[in-house]
C-alpha cells in the first residue's frame, strides 16, 4: 500500500520511515536536517530500534 505525505497527500514512492516527501521534510526542517533524520529513521528501521527516541529522552533529559 502506497503512503501519502502527512502534509501535501503526495504519494510516497518509497519505503521511508516517515510518512513525508522530500519536499516537505526540506521545508519543514531543512536539507540537511531532513537528511539527518531520513538516515537516522532508516537506521533504526534495520537494527529494528528507534535510537531517534533514545535520543530525544536524552534531550528532555538535560536540566537548563
Ligand atoms: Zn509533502
Amino acid at each position: 500500500m502506497l503512503k501519502k505525505c502527512v502534509y501535501c497527500r503526495q504519494d510516497l514512492q518509497d519505503k521511508r520511515a516517515v510518512d513525508i516527501c522530500d519536499k516537505c521534510g526540506i521545508g519543514v526542517w531543512g536539507q540537511k536536517m531532513f537528511k539527518t533524520i531520513l538516515q537516522g529513521m532508516n537506521n533504526a528501521d534495520e537494527k529494528g530500534d528507534l535510537c531517534l527516541e533514545h535520543e530525544i529522552i536524552d534531550n528532555q533529559d538535560k536540566r537548563v
